[in-house]
């Protein structure tokens, strides 16, 4: 028997949660069985926690959309056992058992080989939010975003995704403009390798002209609403924005004129179904050319399975800074 934790739902639809154990059996069909050893708490993982979450699409569920371990049974020949590997996103820890329990049982075209230059632990310290992070720099780049250029904003800076964006922009290079709600994380942010922190309402505002002060040559935005129609109003010429999330809300209220006047572009940012052979490549960059100097400060918490509701509670109120890593015994 291991230990997972699971979530229920009862007839009147409330959540119950908790550790509990479970069997080989208990777990979902898949070629490839892994020993967790980490997994991390993102935004949708503290949602999958909440009743009115609306990420979870069938109970009983063990949330977790990223692991990392070692492979204990393959009947998928990519992978043998003792091989440390990866998984994020896809359906882990939302319709599929995900990474908050000590084995997994995952699809094989869902794994990825851990790539040199990261151990398991480093690995979830970036879980899904690095690896969002990473995927928006990329594309940013091939539209020809390179250092040297201007400031590229970050919002939501201290949050997972944020974090490592600020944290792989300076590795790069880049001049990192980091916007945050918390005026506390701004050593943090610094020490990340922000050149400059602003404080979130000088990009959280409503309203405003169709076009303002052209200001960044890019921007990687995980706030989403008022914020990101603010990143487009005063994004430089040929610019763009990679938009990423919506803690700041889902809408959108714009003009075209970011678009048609400025040639302005809006990337959409997708973690959870990338192509495998982009993703994989866009770990060996997080392992090599974009991997932060001080992984171990992007650590806000380390929790075992017990310690999950406090996380969840913490990512929703948007009080993290950086990432919370959750160690399988
Ligand atoms: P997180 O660690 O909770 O970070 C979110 C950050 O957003 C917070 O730390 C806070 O940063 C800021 N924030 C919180 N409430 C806000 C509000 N009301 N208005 C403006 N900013 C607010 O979450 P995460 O895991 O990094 O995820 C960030 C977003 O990206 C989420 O919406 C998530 O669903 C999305 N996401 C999308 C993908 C994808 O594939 N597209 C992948 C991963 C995550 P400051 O205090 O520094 O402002």
């Amino acid at each position: 028997r291991f230990a997972a934790y699971l979530v229920e739902r009862d007839e009147q639809g409330h959540l119950r949660q908790g550790v509990r154990s479970l069997t080989p059996g208990d777990l979902p069909p898949g070629e490839v069985t892994i020993r967790v050893a980490y997994s991390g708490v993102n935004y949708k993982d503290g949602l999958a926690s909440r009743p009115d979450g609306r990420v979870v699409r069938s109970y009983p569920m063990v949330p977790g959309i990223d692991l990392a371990g070692k492979v204990v049974e393959s009947a998928d020949p990519r992978f043998r056992p003792g091989d440390p590997v990866l998984v994020t996103g896809y359906e882990l820890g939302v319709s599929h058992y995900g990474g908050y329990a000590e084995y997994a049982r995952v699809p094989g075209d869902w794994v990825v080989p851990l790539p040199r230059g990261l151990d398991l632990r480093e690995a979830m310290i970036l879980g899904t939010a690095g690896f969002t992070a990473a995927l928006a720099l990329h594309r940013l780049e091939e539209h020809g975003l390179a250092p040297g250029r201007g400031p590229v904003l970050v919002t939501g800076a201290s949050g997972g995704v944020g974090s490592v964006a600020v944290a792989i922009l300076a590795r790069r290079g880049y001049e990192v403009v980091a916007s945050t709600g918390k005026p506390e994380a701004a050593p943090y942010l610094e020490r990340l390798g922000a050149s400059r922190v602003i404080p979130r309402d000088e990009v959280a505002v409503k309203g405003g002209k169709p076009l303002e002060k052209q200001q960044w040559v890019a921007a990687i935005d995980a706030v989403g609403g008022d914020t990101l129609a603010h990143v487009l109003r005063t994004t430089r010429y040929g610019g763009a924005v990679a938009a990423v999330g919506l803690t700041g809300g889902s809408h959108l209220h714009t003009t075209v004129f970011p678009f048609i006047l400025r040639g302005v572009s809006l990337l959409g940012i997708d973690s959870v179904y990338c192509p495998m052979p982009l993703r994989m490549r866009i770990w060996q960059r997080l392992a090599g050319d974009l991997r932060p100097e001080a992984l171990e400060d992007l650590v806000y918490r380390e929790v075992e399975l017990a310690g999950l509701p406090g996380a969840f509670d913490d990512v929703l109120a948007g009080r993290v800074r950086g990432r919370i890593l959750v160690r399988l015994r």
